[in-house]
């Protein structure tokens, strides 16, 4: 016998987007199932790295120190061509006073999900494993009844159901939404492999080849690396043999053995729409690209954090439905960009046109020997850490703010809140809140506060130049700053944006 169960919302799929965006929901007190078609976490490794907006999630859901404890650190990145080494890009020089979480931090997928899933369960929720979404409809009185293959839970009643359930996601196939873009002609081999030698310990690595590359992460134990690099010629034919071979042969590096291989396909493609009524993709189902930059996992962990918030302020009341088409807004165009960019990076390695080769020998045989004492000056510039770290990410608060600003982004407003030091500890409430900056007038700002039953925080000192003394800011559940006015200003301001959330 199986039961129906309503609920607010129905998260299809417990990869680290569902689980992500069911803790959230959890922590926000939005009602939630979750279920999977799997029987428990995934035991391969898959992604590894955990970028720096990603840790300020897990503090604001208050799992950054297990995450910190079970993490290895990178705090290096070596680029070399070949046989090659340049000098190590330092990444905490680069990412000084931008973030708590100053490196790379190397956390397999499976040990991710099983932190969510434990820390999802002491919040009272439990993913339902072994139920498989089988269909969707929507019913006379506008919920969406969801039907799995469980034993437990047959039908499932939900006022909204966001499909996190990877690339081949049902859902999106359900709703009909096309997965735009394309599949790379190449085929990619990861390994986790154990007793490496060649690649320096405690530091990414990142070699170019003219016909190949290479990219290391560090696992800790006994010299244990994951190594991803690209196979020329059919799939089929590829062997670990032939991968290791390719290793030795152009990059001088070899291994002991691998607790996993395997091969796989570059997909660039993203959804047409991240919303369609009720229903929402997030994650793989929304995005996929190549892992080049480390990005995947972590923009899946972003949107669904970026997408529980919003829903809890919906379910709230907070806001009307229409806010919910934000989450598109600002999570496509981050997913766009970062396809767009990956595909880029990934044909310039991969290319076998004339020209990209014989630019690829040219770099490897002459420039690669200058290069090696320029690029750590080169990379110098904090944005490229904020760019690889996703902190710059800037979203358009509202359409009428992209308007008023003619498409000129701002410093502080649209982007996650700048970090002064003692200022994330506040976030952890996930509440909307006002914060004041430097001396201002705190009674005003009090009294604001009061009137629009919002926490109000003072920070006297201004260590972030982005801040602006004297400034307050509106800042939302998730950390991103709505809005920013004057204390004499700000009660007109701040309701003004949120008024505009509850009627949009
Ligand atoms: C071999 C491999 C190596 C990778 N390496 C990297 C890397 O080095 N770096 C990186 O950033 N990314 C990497 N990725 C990509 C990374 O794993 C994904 O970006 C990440 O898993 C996306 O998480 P997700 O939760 O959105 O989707 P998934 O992890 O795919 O989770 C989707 C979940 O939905 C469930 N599901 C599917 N259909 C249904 C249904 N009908 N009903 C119920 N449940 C369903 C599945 O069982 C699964 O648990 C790799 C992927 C693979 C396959």
């Amino acid at each position: 016998m199986t039961d129906t169960v309503e609920t607010d919302v129905l998260v299809v799929g417990a990869g680290p987007t569902g689980l992500m965006l069911a803790t959230c929901l959890a922590a926000l007190g939005v009602r939630c199932v979750i279920v999977d078609g799997k029987s428990g976490p995934t035991r391969e490794s898959r992604a590894l790295v955990l970028q720096a907006r990603t840790m300020e999630v897990y503090d604001q859901i208050g799992l950054v120190d297990r995450v910190l404890a079970e993490a290895e650190i990178a705090s290096e990145i070596v680029p070399g061509f070949e046989r090659r080494r340049f000098r190590a890009i330092n990444l905490q020089r680069l990412a000084t006073g931008t973030t708590p979480y100053p490196h790379l931090y190397v956390l397999e997928q499976s040990r991710n999900e099983r932190l969510l899933v434990d820390h999802l369960q002491g919040l009272g929720t439990r993913v339902w494993w072994s139920h498989r979404l089988q269909s969707m409809a929507v019913t006379a009185d506008g919920r969406l009844e969801c039907v799995t293959d469980g034993d437990e839970v047959g039908v499932i009643r939900a006022r909204f159901c966001a499909g996190a359930d990877g690339a081949s996601s049902a859902v999106r196939e359900m709703m009909g939404i096309p997965f735009e873009g394309k599949t790379n002609v190449r085929t990619f081999y990861v390994a986790d492999a154990t007793h490496v030698a060649g690649l320096p310990a405690d530091a990414i690595n990142l070699r170019f080849g003219v016909d190949d590359f290479l990219l290391a992460f560090p696992m800790g134990g006994q010299a244990d690396h994951r190594l991803l690099g690209v196979v020329r010629g059919p799939a089929e034919g590829v062997t670990e043999d032939s991968a290791r071979s390719t290793l030795r042969r152009v990059f001088e590096v070899t291994y002991g053995s691998s607790r996993w291989f395997s091969t796989y396909r570059v997909h660039h493609r993203v959804a047409a729409r991240f919303r369609d009524g009720p229903v929402f993709l997030a994650g793989d189902a929304a995005h996929v690209h190549s892992p080049v930059g480390a990005q995947g996992m972590n923009t899946g962990l972003q949107d669904a954090h970026n997408l529980a918030c919003k829903i809890a302020d919906v379910v709230a009341g907070r806001a009307s439905d229409a806010y919910l088409d934000r989450y598109s807004a600002e999570r496509r165009p981050v997913a766009r960009r970062l396809v767009t960019t990956t595909d880029a990076m990934f044909a310039m390695i991969t290319s076998d046109r004339r020209v990209a080769r014989a630019l690829r020998r040219f770099v490897v045989r002459f420039a690669a020997p200058i290069g090696a004492s320029l690029v750590p000056r080169v990379v110098r510039s904090p944005r490229i850490f904020e760019y690889l770290s996703q902190t710059r990410i800037h979203y358009w608060m509202t359409e009428q703010q992209r308007i008023a600003a003619r498409a000129r982004r701002g410093r502080v407003v649209g982007r996650r809140l700048p970090w002064n030091g003692d200022n994330y500890e506040s976030l952890r409430t996930m509440t909307w809140q006002v914060h004041g900056y430097g001396a201002l007038d705190r009674r005003a700002l009090r009294r604001v506060g009061v009137r629009l039953g919002l926490r109000v925080r003072f920070f006297p000192v201004v260590r972030n130049r982005r801040l602006r003394r004297g400034a307050c800011y509106l800042v939302r559940p998730d950390g991103f700053v709505a809005a920013e006015s004057r204390a004499e200003h700000a009660h007109a301001d701040f309701a003004g944006h949120l008024r505009q959330i509850a009627c949009a």
